[in-house]
This record gives C-alpha cells, structure tokens and sequence, in this order.
C-alpha cells in the first residue's frame, strides 16, 4: 500500500491573497490558463493577478481554454509560453484549464518534443503548476492526471504523464457564480470519482481514508443539493469533498462510468459530470460485491442500491442516447483492457449496455 500526496494545499476565505507569497518561489514570469468568462465574473483571475503584482511576478494570460480541452489549444498555448520564456502555469478554473495547465506545462518543458509525446510513456520534467479550481468536482487541483479532448479519436483521454500540482489555492466563493445545472454536474463527478475510486481493483484500507472521508461530506450537502438550498458552509463542503475525492482517485484510478463517459461527452456534448453520473445508479446496482456497495450507500446515507438510483435519476434526469452509439461506446471499452483493469470483476456487454440511466 502508498499513499503519495505532493501538492500542497490551502483552504480559506481569501486565500490567494493570503498565501500569493508563495507563488515567488516558482520563478520571475508566470503564464496564467483559464477559460473565457468565468474566472474574471467570480473574481479568481483578479485575485491572481493582485497576487502576482504584489510579488513582482510578470504574466501573460491565456484565456482559450475551452470546456473539454484540446491537443491543439494546448500546443497553442505552449507556443505563446515559450515565446514569452515563462517559469511556471497557474491554472484557473474548472477542470478544463487545470487539465490543460498540466499539459501546458509539461510541453514547454520539453519544447524539443512534438504532441505525440502526450501520450508516449516517457520520464519528463515539466514547470511548477498551480491551480486555483473555481468548480466542484475533478479535484484536479491535487490530481496528476490531465484529461484532453483527441479529435482524431473522436473521444478523450488522459494523457501518459503524472503531473502533481505544486499548490492548490483554495477559496469556496469562486463556486457562487456557478449556475445549478454547474455545481450539480460538478457534485456528481466528485461523487463518482468518489465511489468508483472505492469500488475499484486499485482499493486497499490505506486509500479508503480519502474515499470514506469524502463519502461522509458528500452526505452532508445531498440534501441540500438535490432541494437547491445551498448555504455558504455546503460550498465550502462541495470543495473539500471535491478535492479528497481528486485524492481518492490519484491513487486507485476511476472505473467504467468515467470509461463510458468520455464518447457520450464527446458526441452529444453532455457536460463531464453529467456523463459520468447518468452511468452511476447503474454501476451501483449492478456491482458484483453488494457488501461492498453497502458499505458506500451506509455512508451516503442511502437505503439501498434502488434509492441512490432514484436520487441520481432525480437530481440528473435522463439523457437520451441512441443504441448505435451506446453499443459503439461499450464495444470500444470492452476492447481497451487499461481502462477496464480497475474494475475488480469481469463484465459482460449486456451489463455494461444496462448502467445507463
Ligand atoms: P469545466 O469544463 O472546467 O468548466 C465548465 C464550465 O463551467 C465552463 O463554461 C466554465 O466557464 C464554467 N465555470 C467554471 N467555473 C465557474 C464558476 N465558478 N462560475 C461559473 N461558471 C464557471 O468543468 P469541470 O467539470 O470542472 O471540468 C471538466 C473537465 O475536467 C473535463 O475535461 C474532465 O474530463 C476533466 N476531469 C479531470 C479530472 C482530473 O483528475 N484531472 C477528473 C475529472 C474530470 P469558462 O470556460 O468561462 O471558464
Ligand atoms: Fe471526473
């Protein structure tokens, strides 16, 4: 058993302002990744820059990242860092800029090397990355994992490399300004990382601290949650649990609902969250140790496999998808052992056609 946690992390109100000092020890010009709008409406990419002139740090912004981030706007914006002779990536935002900072990072380390190397299995050193996460549910902040958008594939994947976070700043009012349909689609990504990370080949007493821990926050805002009465406190909790469960799965790996997810997110557009939890209920109900399982909904506070079903079902409603692509979907998990090698049992394409919804 290894538990390996590297990032260092603070929690508090404020909490780029209080800590910007320690952005100086990663170098003298800083290239901030973020998406387009949110990060200057809640206030994080302002709190940045203030840090950041505060310490007499130069930067750049690139402010290109889109939702499920590509190889190309990763290579675009490695181009503009190595331009600008940049020393380290802060990442601002959801798990798309945190994603992208990470690989960002890694490529203008190695400006000898082409984007094949994203997904080579090569040792390479890569720029100090900190992450200020705005949303509630990759925990990418403390994750080494980066997960970019292969249009060539048509799908998305995580790229070969383990990227830990330097530092993660942490302040739950950057949530504020998410939409519902945002922190529900978030909340239930940290609950899957969550689950799947406890139900997963990959899972032993030691890591369990992580996925029990986040287990038992998460029960503590579904109420609030699914009834969209949500106070200060639960955003704070929204946050924590988001990012135990990043640590949950930096050591176990997710499982088949994240596999699923990525073609039903890539050709219908649902956002990650919502992809990942329409298959949730379904890998619940049908994993093949129910102790276990019970053990899960004890600790959410779910009756049984049939009643976190309903609340997910609830919170999520349905998302519609055909046959074709449900079958190309399974077909191309069962032929891809690496992502079907944290599932502790064998599975059949009946029952993997079965989770959805
Ligand atoms: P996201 O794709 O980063 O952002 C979704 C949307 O939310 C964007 O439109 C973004 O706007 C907006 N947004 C972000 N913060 C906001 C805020 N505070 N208020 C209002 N709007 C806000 O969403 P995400 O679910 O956090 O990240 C999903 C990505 O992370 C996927 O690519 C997924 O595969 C990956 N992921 C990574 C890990 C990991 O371990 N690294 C784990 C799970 C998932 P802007 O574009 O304007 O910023
Ligand atoms: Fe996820």
């Amino acid at each position: 058993m290894l538990l390996y946690m590297p990032t260092k992390v603070y929690s508090e109100n404020n909490c780029v302002k209080n800590h910007g000092k320690e952005l100086a020890s990663f170098g003298k010009k800083a290239m901030i990744v973020t998406g387009k709008h949110s990060a200057r409406k809640n206030g994080s990419l302002q709190d940045v820059e203030d840090a950041l002139k505060q310490e007499n740090i130069s930067y750049v912004i690139y402010d290109e990242i889109e939702e499920n981030p590509s190889i190309e706007t990763v290579m675009n914006a490695r181009n503009i860092g190595l331009q600008e002779k940049i020393d380290f990536v802060i990442g601002i935002g959801g798990g798309s800029p945190l994603d992208a900072s990470k690989a960002i990072a890694l490529m203008i380390a190695n400006p000898d090397e082409t984007e094949e190397v994203l997904y080579e299995a090569k040792e390479l050193s890569y720029l100090p990355v900190v992450c200020v996460p705005t949303t509630c549910g990759t925990g990418s902040e403390v994750t080494p994992y980066a997960i970019l958008t292969i249009h060539k594939k048509r799908t998305k994947k995580s790229i070969s490399h383990k990227i830990y976070p330097k530092l993660a700043l942490l302040d739950a009012k950057y949530l504020k300004s998410m939409s519902r349909e945002g922190i529900v689609n978030t909340c239930v990504d940290a609950l899957a990382h969550l689950i799947e990370s406890y139900l997963n080949t990959n899972s032993n007493e030691l890591n369990r601290v992580y996925s029990r821990e986040g287990l038992r926050m998460w029960a503590e805002f579904k109420e609030p949650l699914k009834e969209n009465n949500i106070t200060e406190d639960d955003y704070m909790k929204m946050l924590h649990a988001s990012m135990v469960a990043g640590m949950a799965i930096t050591h176990t790996g997710t499982s088949l609902p994240h596999g699923l997810s990525y073609p039903i997110t890539y050709e219908l557009g649902v956002p990650h969250g919502k992809a990942v939890g329409i298959f949730l209920g379904g890998y619940v109900e049908n994993y093949q140790d129910q102790c276990e399982v019970k053990e899960v909904l004890h600790i959410l506070g779910f009756e049984n496999a049939v009643s976190f079903h309903t609340y997910m079902r609830e919170l999520l409603g349905m998302v519609e998808v055909s046959e074709e692509l449900m079958k190309a979907n399974v077909q191309g998990l069962l032929a891809n052992p690496a992502k079907l090698k944290n599932y502790p049992f064998s599975i059949t394409k009946d029952e993997l056609m079965g989770m959805l919804n």
